[in-house]
Parts: structure tokens; sequence; C-alpha cells
């Protein structure tokens, strides 16, 4: 019999938008009676603070894990890393409708300072923006749960020698299928908005009841890293002058106090040179966490969008500092302060073409 099970957890939407609940009820209606996964339901993931019982849930969920949010891939799977729940990044197969023929090219290497302490597992990320009808997710979680069993296995194959000399008693089912230890979410497991609007009996011993899961967050704003990208050239800490950024043990730069952060600022963001900080909500997408170098179908130089070379880029990193400085009282200190070495010589200016472009972006809200 096949035990291997993966968690599925899908992060609503904020709001209450009924095309967005729609889909994501389907979805969990779809998954429900498929073999082998665990299904749980919890609010927009970047709204999870520390002690919330989603983001709890998270932490506690061991082996592979499939999250569905109203995010880029990339941002949803860096928001979890901060918090600690880490795994390898997860290929997804599922190639958005909008997408171009050339997104296929092979991806950038990365260049970063990367994760810390990442345990054998895998974190698939997918994009609740890029179908709006449930069957491609279906399939693509369906194909993942058949990729996370063959490694499994694989995995299991060449540790078979040690329990044989162990006495042949095997391991017990969660830990042999690298599934979550405690949560088995059933079909009542869903919480209000699947069952009628009546809160859901939780499944036999899980920690978390679903109504649990789905408690109210608050909208949230901080920077989030990409370590993927991030260089640790601490130019985000010596930018940001609202002591957002921090250093841990080991000398790397983290997002240490989040909820300095001031609500619809992505400053630091335009200074980064690697295109490392994200604010998820941001509107524009190359912000969000796009991925690098495309956005729809546009490419565009991000080097160029957020600093780097691009003195309007920083211009306009300095203008939202100042205005959010003098919001709380304090003197603008222009670029007199924190500015990158690599742009001292470079002159606040009139708005180029990537800067209307990115205006025009930023109206469409793409
Ligand atoms: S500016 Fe960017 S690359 Fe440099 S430390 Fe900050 S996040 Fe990392
Ligand atoms: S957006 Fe502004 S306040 Fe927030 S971390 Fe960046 S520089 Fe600091």
């Amino acid at each position: 019999m096949n035990r291997h099970r993966i968690t599925v957890v899908l992060s609503q939407a904020q709001g209450k938008h009924p095309g967005k609940r729609a889909l994501e009820e389907s979805i969990v209606a779809a998954l429900i009676m498929e073999p082998g996964l665990d299904v749980s339901v919890i609010p927009h993931l970047y709204d999870l603070g520390a002690d919330h019982t989603g983001r709890l849930f998270l932490g506690s969920v061991r082996g592979d894990m499939v999250l569905l949010s109203w995010l880029f891939p990339r941002a949803a799977f860096w928001v979890m890393d901060r918090d600690g729940i880490k795994g390898h990044w997860g290929e997804s197969q599922l190639k958005s409708a909008h997408a171009d023929d050339d997104d296929d090219a092979a991806p950038e290497p990365p260049k970063g300072i990367g994760s810390l302490d990442v345990p054998d597992r895998h974190i698939y990320c997918l994009d609740l923006r890029d179908f709006n009808q449930h069957e491609p997710y279906v399939n693509e979680i369906r194909r993942i749960a058949e990729e996370s069993r063959a490694r499994a296995e694989q995995k299991q194959s060449q540790r078979a020698p040690a329990l044989v000399q162990l006495g042949g008693l095997g391991e017990s089912a969660a830990s042999a299928t690298g599934g979550p230890l405690t949560l088995t979410p059933v079909a009542g497991a869903f919480g209000s908005p699947f069952v009628n609007g009546t809160p859901a009996t939780d499944a036999p011993g899980s920690p978390f009841a679903p109504d649990q899961l789905l408690q109210a967050a608050g909208r949230r704003w901080y920077p989030v890293i990409d370590y993927s990208r991030c260089t640790n050239c601490m130019e985000c800490i010596d930018f940001c002058l609202f002591g957002v950024y921090g250093v841990d043990g080991q000398e790397r730069i983290l997002v240490e106090n989040q909820d300095n952060c001031k609500k619809g600022c992505p400053a630091c963001s335009r200074v980064c040179p690697e295109q490392a900080i994200m604010f998820p909500d941001y509107k524009t997408a190359a912000i969000a966490g796009a991925p690098v170098g495309a956005i729809g179908n546009l490419k565009i130089d991000l080097t160029k969008l957020f600093g780097g070379a691009d003195k309007d880029a920083l211009s306009q990193a300095v203008e939202e500092r100042d205005r959010e400085l003098v919001a709380d009282g304090r003197d603008a200190v222009g670029a007199t302060v924190g500015i990158p070495k690599r742009q001292n010589n470079a002159t606040v200016g009139p708005k180029d073409d990537l800067d209307n472009l990115m205006d025009a972006l930023d109206a469409m809200e793409i």
C-alpha cells in the first residue's frame, strides 16, 4: 500500500473577492478526495505573524509541501524561509497561460549566499493568479505527489540495508514517507469558508483546528530577501533608516524588525544591486517577486529598474525614503546618507523611458 503523503496548503487571498474564493474552493474540493494528500487552508501567507496558528502549522509540517498562494512563487518561498519553513526549491512544471515561449530558458545560476540549515525536503510554490480553473493546479499537484513519492522510494531503497540490520522493524509511517507528522485533515477539515459557513471538525490528533488556522490576520508590510540572489553586500542596511534590517550571528543580513517597515514603501528594493528584495504585495510585478528578467510578455533589465547603474531608480528610492522620514517627523536626508558607493557618482535626474514604462506598469497594477 502506498503510504506516501505530501502536504498541500492553500493560502487564501486577502479580502473576500468572490472569484478568488471560488477558485480556492474548487481546488480544495478537487483535491480533497485525492489519495496521499493532506490539505489545509490558511490566510494570506504574507500576513501571518509569528504566533499565528497558520504559521505554527506550516512550521509543523515535515516532508514535501505544495503551497498555493496569490503570490509570486519566489516571494512565497522566501517568506516561508524567513519564518524557518525551509526546504529545497521544488520546480513546478505549471506554465502560466500568459508566459512567454522563451520562459523555458535555463534559470540563472544562483549567486547568492543561500539559506542555512535547509532540511531534506522540497517546497513547491504555485501562483493562483496563473489560471482561473482548478484543473491545471490539480494535475500539477498530482505530478508533484508522484515526483515526491519516487524521491522517497529512492531514499528508502538507499536506507534499506540499515533497516535490515535493525531487525527489519521498518520506520514509522511518518518518517518512512517523509509526510507530515501530526496533521491528517479529512473531508471536514477545511474550515468555515468551505463548509457552508460552519467551522468544521478538526482531524483526530491534529494540534490545530481548521478555524484556528483561518483566524483573521491583519495586513502586514515588510521586505522579503531572496537569499538565492542576496550577496550580503549590506547596502540595504545602510540605506534603511528605520531599523528594519539586522545581521544574524553569522553576519548575514536579515529582516530583523519586519513591522518597522513603512507601509507601501518599497524603497530599498530599488537600491539592492541583486534584485533580492521583494515586497510581495507591491503592485509592480518586478518588486513583488516576479521571476527576474521577465514580467509577463515584457522582458525588462531589472538591474536598471532596481538600481545598479540606473540613477532614476535611486532617485525614486531616495524620494520614497525622505517621504517616510518626514512623515515620522524627521528631517529628509536626500542622497547624503546610506547611498551605496557604486552610486555615489550617480545624480538624481529626470525620468527616462524605463521609468515611464514602470510608471505605466504601476498604473496598470500588473
Ligand atoms: S542590498 Fe540586496 S544583496 Fe545586498 S545585502 Fe541587502 S538584500 Fe542582500
Ligand atoms: S522600504 Fe523603507 S522602511 Fe522598509 S525596509 Fe526598505 S528602506 Fe526600510
